[in-house]
């Protein structure tokens, strides 16, 4: 569904692009497809309704009439207004995050069951003490399920962050009241509560909510919704809106086949910015929410600036620097090398969301990557080169008939899985001779800025 939001836009965006004139009906007949596009994806009418009348505003004014090009003026106009609505005329400060109280801070999170809140609260948890370096701890008021307070733990386990446990017997408030004193007495900077969802908005799980939020007085209250849940997320939002004095949203799942349909009402609906963004299941998978980059990934244009950030967060510079160093010298390039190489590129995490922040027709170049069969691959080739000795892995020409069969059987695979792996070896080195002429020392640069 959303996928075909940003496969319709880029058809309009295509042909608006290859309009020489843009004339009234033309521009009508563009307009109309960027409705049925928007609707078609489930952005809610009176969105949809701002929208076009915005673009059309500005298309009919000076700008496009002026310009040398009018189909890329026009689609410049999309871009800027796509991104005013889902939070771009909003200051930067708007979507900063709000600690500026004594401690701790008390951070609630809301949304329907499954919108990814435990997820989030580590993520987020983890982001704050290491963007932030504040102490975190989590408390699940959620007494329905205790597999939610179970996964709570894990997920402040992975988050290297605390967490204070509950039990499915007490009252959520109890739990919050007892949470919210061990948090004062062992001086921590923020307390982020998560709360039961249910499958739908619900009488009861609300009351329950805003009973929370009452007590707790939370700096942040977020309201926390799937990307890929179209008009029920505004539903869901003016519901949440409604009941809570919401601060902001959190805006999960924009990875996979998300495209932002609830991006672009969910800002409206609420009134509230969206601060941050959840990809992927990972917990490293949480970046501040960024209007500009995600109108550019609606239109499908791609999201470049966090593929950067992405990589620059994954990738170990000190490693890389060093080892570009010893490519300049001119020390050969080894399998141990290789090896270093595979286990950035394992870092990396998913292939596919790496992917689908690529622009469109890059995109779709790749194809779909089974992000599963990759890592396997990786493993294998890992295995493999774990395998040879040290001296093997150093000087790979050495390695002959009888050295692959031990290696393969090491490895527990074939001997023509070695010779693939040696062959693809051979490849990556004649690759790195070529760099050395000043290739690789630009890309290394281009990581540092
Ligand atoms: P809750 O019921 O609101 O607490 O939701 P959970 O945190 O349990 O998340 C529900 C499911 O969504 C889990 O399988 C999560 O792994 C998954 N999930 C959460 N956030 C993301 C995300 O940003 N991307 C993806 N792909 N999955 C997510």
């Amino acid at each position: 569904m959303l996928d075909s939001l940003t496969q319709r836009l880029s058809k309009v965006v295509k042909t608006i692009r290859g309009q020489a004139r843009l004339t009234e009906s033309n521009m009508q007949e563009m307009l109309r497809e960027i409705r049925i596009a928007l609707l078609e994806a489930d952005v809610a009418i009176p969105v949809v309704r701002d929208l076009i009348a915005r673009i059309k505003e500005k298309a009919l004014g000076t700008e496009v009439q002026t310009s040398l090009t009018p189909g890329q003026a026009l689609v410049g106009i999309v871009h800027d207004e796509l991104t005013q609505i889902i939070g771009g005329s909003d200051p930067e400060s708007a979507r900063e995050i709000n600690l500026s109280v004594q401690p701790p801070a008390v951070i609630l999170l809301a949304g329907l069951q499954g919108a990814g809140k435990t997820t989030t609260a580590g993520k987020l948890g983890k982001w704050l003490s290491e963007e932030k370096k504040k102490k975190i701890l989590t408390v699940s008021a959620d007494v329905y399920r205790p597999a939610a307070i179970e996964q709570l733990k894990t997920v402040s386990e992975q988050a290297g962050i605390s967490f204070f446990p509950s039990s499915t017997d007490e009252k959520p408030l109890d739990i919050a009241k007892k949470a919210l004193d061990y948090a004062k007495l062992h001086f921590y900077d923020v307390l982020i509560v998560d709360t039961a969802g249910r499958l739908a908005i619900d009488e009861q799980m609300m009351n329950e909510v805003a009973e929370l939020e009452n007590f707790l007085h939370p700096i942040e209250t977020f309201f926390v919704v799937d990307a890929m849940v179209g008009q029920d997320a505004v539903n869901t939002a003016k519901a949440f809106g409604e009941k809570l004095p919401l601060t902001g949203v959190i805006l999960t799942k924009v990875d996979g086949d998300s495209r932002g349909g609830a991006a672009l009402s969910v800002r409206m609906v609420t009134g509230k910015p969206i601060k941050f963004i959840g990809v992927g299941e990972k917990l490293t998978g949480f970046q501040r929410f960024d209007p500009q980059a995600m109108a550019g990934r609606i239109l499908g244009m791609g999201d470049i600036v966090s593929l950067v950030d992405e990589v620059r967060k994954n990738v170990d510079v000190e490693k890389a620097q060093k080892f570009a160093e010893k490519m300049r010298k001119g020390d050969s390039f080894t399998l141990e090398d290789f090896k270093d190489q595979l286990a950035q590129v394992k870092n990396m995490g998913s292939f596919s969301s790496l992917i689908e922040k690529l622009p469109a027709q890059f995109a779709q170049a790749a194809g779909q990557v089974d992000d599963e069969a990759a890592k396997k691959q990786i493993a294998r080739t890992e295995g493999i080169i774990n395998s040879m000795t040290p001296h093997e892995r150093r000087r790979p020409e050495i390695i002959k008939a009888s050295r692959k069969r031990r290696i393969a059987a090491g490895a527990g695979t074939s001997v023509q899985e070695v010779n693939k792996l040696l062959k693809q070896f051979e490849q990556s080195r004649e690759m790195m001779k070529m760099m050395k002429k000043g290739g690789m020392g630009k890309m290394m640069r281009a990581f540092r800025n």
